[in-house]
């Protein structure tokens, strides 16, 4: 049962879609000419409309975790404390990797739920001095599939100093993100999820507050932001060579997402994915099977976390069976009883029906003890 397009639902790097491949499928031109200047510019603007701001934009070659450090490298120096607030296997692997580059970083741990502002605001009162930096946080914690209240985590910081930093890796272009207007000094994103390009390229869009700082002890010239954000030749906003392809896929994805979808519409979509998901895992629970995040609005649009007794054996049998790849249960207590359900991206009713669908055969198959009713249940909240 193989045969046929193969469904990944895991998430990241997320579906491409042929169009998408299409744009990318050319030979390098002339890096020098005027079409590519053009296109760049125009993915540029695109990437702000993407974040709702109208910030400064550094683009880098790197995946998520360049992101991370380009972020360290201009906006802290050795020793500055900063607090992350860690909600999963991503967070906590963030505040290791800005702890790595040699600023104080204390841990707000909130397991795999997501962050509490009143526990924040308490923590942030505690410091008279201002001495904390920078708040920083997943909006989507890809590990346990939360979603953070990035405004509530904004009003919870009050009139602290602090410059409020966000990954939205897994979550831009899937769940809403207003950066302005909620006060986000610094966002991070990569091409490889949301934005249903090629992996291989990270964007930091900083605040104009956060563009005061630095440059730091850390920054080096090619991470250097202010490098790229005021590019006025291409190679500048790439620290040389831009990775042209990418370019012109980038520009493919996020026009069929700006301006053919539209942002809300395709915001929307997220969130009715990610109802029928939980629909099949509630209808399917009780049985050692159940949604790792309890609250509704704390579940991410883009990706789904579940505990099932016997999840790698399923992944096994849906992969080997049905050619329908599951996100492994990354940062779980117990990770061979864990799975994650992407609906990231290039992600519609069909794919997702599928991909529910060789689930229940496996739980069938495999003699998995479930509830019935699981793929009912996603048909009536998609046609609701
Ligand atoms: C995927 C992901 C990362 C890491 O990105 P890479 O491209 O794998 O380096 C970081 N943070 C979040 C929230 C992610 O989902």
């Amino acid at each position: 049962m193989t045969a046929g397009p193969e469904l990944i639902a895991i998430p990241g790097p997320s579906p491409l879609p042929a169009r998408v491949l299409n744009a990318a499928h050319r030979a390098s031109p002339d890096i020098y000419g005027e079409d590519l200047p053009r296109v760049n510019l125009a993915v540029m603007d695109q990437l702000k409309r993407l974040a709702g701001t109208s910030a400064h934009l550094a683009p880098y070659i790197g995946n998520g975790h360049a992101g991370w450090e380009a972020t360290t490298a201009n906006l802290l120096d050795r020793g500055d404390a900063v607090l992350v607030l860690t909600s999963g296997h991503f967070g906590r692997s963030w505040a290791d990797v800005v702890a790595a580059q040699g600023v104080a970083v204390e841990r707000l741990d909130f397991g795999n739920a997501p962050p509490d502002p009143a526990r924040l605001a308490d923590r942030l009162a505690r410091d008279r001095a201002g001495a904390i930096r920078a708040v920083m946080v997943c909006q989507t914690d890809t590990a346990s599939g939360t979603l953070a209240d990035i405004p509530a985590i904004r009003a919870a910081m009050g009139d602290h100093p602090a410059l409020l930093v966000v990954d939205a890796i897994a979550s831009l272009g899937c769940a809403p993100m207003r950066m302005d207007d909620w006060g986000v000094d610094v966002l991070i994103a990569a091409s490889q999820k949301g934005l249903m390009a090629l992996p291989g390229t990270a964007f930091v869009w900083f605040s104009d507050r956060a563009a005061a700082r630095g440059p730091t002890g850390l920054t080096s010239p090619w991470w250097d932001w202010h490098q790229r954000a005021g590019a006025d030749a291409l190679w500048r906003f790439w620290g040389g060579t831009p990775p042209v392809q990418q370019i012109f896929a980038l520009s493919e994805a996020l026009s069929m997402i700006l301006d053919e979808e539209g942002l809300e519409r395709v915001w929307d979509r997220h969130a009715r994915l990610a109802r029928a998901t939980w629909a099949a895992v509630d209808a399917w629970g009780g049985h050692g099977i159940a949604l790792s995040v309890g609250d509704p609005a704390a579940r991410a649009p883009s990706v789904t976390a579940v505990t099932l007794r016997g999840a790698d054996r399923l992944r096994a049998w849906t992969a080997r069976e049905c050619g329908v790849t599951l996100g492994v249960g990354l940062g779980a207590a117990s990770p061979a009883d864990a799975l994650r359900i992407a609906h990231m991206g290039h992600c519609n009713a069909g794919t997702l029906m599928g991909t529910l669908g060789a689930m229940q055969a496996g739980l069938i198959a495999l003699r998995i003890p479930h509830g019935p009713g699981g793929l009912e249940a996603a048909a009536a909240a998609i046609a609701a």
